[in-house]
């Protein structure tokens, strides 16, 4: 056999094997993110763009506008800035860019997330307070009112949906707070935004923070902040950090429009566009809303008619983004044999992440429609009725 017809086989064997196993979906990711995404937003990145061609940044300019149309009614108070790299980094451009050195953070940590950005203002050297609650409990706002009294404090952040749990922390209530003591408020909306209606101008919301791989039902690959226009105007020459400059980032899209400073994920960026598209075909966020609640409530009330039961209690806002389960009280119970059972039923679920409990999530969003819900029971069910 020549070289070349060596290199041909080698290359059909490849391709052969590509297809069969890693083209088609094997699962459903029931998962927070990434999560499962259409053929055709999967398809739309089937295209090379080049990044500095009018083209390519007209489109990075309708995002841009798609996504301040999707965040408020008063679309000429907001603007928006896509930033490179998963949510966190979009989060980590926010606390690092918009805090001046002599400002001060308070942030409310009801889970993994809050703390991450804990996290974040500590390596950053950003004075930090913490209200820290129980990753199953609300914030107290009488608690956040007096802290709010710290004439230094100037910003302060909260998790919308906290994922670690699923909970949906009170952000009106507690933004009304931080409104009426002066400061400016950011929210990780991060895996509730496009997935749960909110209107960042009624709740006074000055920077937004979400992903292209949650509720929008995109692939991952940038995030991007809704920002107040007057607000992020303010924020040249705070960064803490060149490549994650919120601001520089924001004035070359607007400068430029819709450039970015460095490589952007073009693939990823197009297929953003598609799912945009998408989300305006199946009715927008009402219509969205509405399937991942009756998702979550398919799955919450079938998992307990088969005696699983749920870690937040109704003292607590549940979001229809992803649900937590206690194990059973089985001594046969393996996460790990459960996880791989139902992955080869074609669903992965999602370990738990609460401090001090055994428990495990369950994700609503993405494509993921009611019936799925429905053969997820039944795999279960079967589950439980083999190995319980
Ligand atoms: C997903 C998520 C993030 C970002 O996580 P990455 O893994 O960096 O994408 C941040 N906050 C919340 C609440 C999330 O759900």
């Amino acid at each position: 056999m020549n070289i070349q017809t060596e290199l041909n086989r080698e290359q059909s064997e490849v391709e052969s094997q590509v297809i069969d196993h890693d083209l088609e979906n094997r699962y459903l990711l029931l998962t927070p993110g990434p999560l499962s995404t259409s053929n055709t937003v999967r398809k739309a990145m089937q295209r090379d763009w080049c990044t500095w061609d009018k083209e390519y940044n007209v489109l990075v300019q309708e995002i841009r506008q798609k996504l301040v149309n999707l965040s408020t009614k008063n679309t000429e108070l907001y603007t928006a800035v896509l930033m490179q790299g998963s949510g966190s980094f979009a989060v980590e451009s926010v606390l690092g860019s918009v805090i001046p050195r002599d400002g001060k953070i308070l942030i409310i940590n009801n889970g993994a997330y809050g703390a991450r950005m804990v996290q974040m203002a500590k390596y950053l050297n950003i004075e930090v307070v913490e209200l820290n609650y129980a990753e199953t409990q609300s914030p107290s706002l009488k608690e956040i009112e007096q802290v709010l009294q710290d004439q230094k404090i100037t910003h302060v952040a909260c998790v919308h949906c906290e994922t670690t749990t699923g909970i949906l922390n009170p952000i009106k209530q507690i933004g009304q707070l931080v409104k009426s003591s002066g400061k400016i408020w950011i929210v990780d909306a991060m895996s509730s935004f496009g997935g749960v209606p909110l209107d960042l101008a009624d709740l006074e919301i000055d920077f937004l923070i979400s992903s292209a791989n949650k509720c929008i039902q995109g692939v991952p690959g940038f995030g991007f902040v809704v920002a107040k226009r007057e607000q992020i105007e303010k924020c040249q020459g705070r960064a803490r950090s060149v490549s994650l400059d919120l601001y520089d980032q924001w004035n070359t899209m607007e400068k430029y429009e819709g450039k970015w400073r460095f490589t952007s994920p073009t693939h990823v960026v197009r297929a953003f566009y598609q799912a945009l598209l998408e989300l305006d075909i199946e009715g927008g966020v009402a219509a969205r809303f509405k399937r991942y609640q009756e998702n979550q409530r398919k799955l919450e009330q079938g998992m307990q008619k088969l005696a699983f039961k749920l870690v937040l209690d109704n003292t607590v806002e549940q979001s229809p983004i992803i649900t937590t389960f206690l194990y059973p009280e089985n001594e046969k119970f393996s996460f790990q044999a459960f996880y791989e059972a139902l992955k080869a039923s074609g669903f992965v679920i999602y370990p738990g992440k609460v401090s001090d409990l055994n428990c495990f999530r369950i994700g609503n969003i993405g494509e993921v429609y009611p019936s799925d819900i429905d053969r997820l029971l039944v795999a279960i069910e079967q589950y439980c009725q083999k190995e319980l």
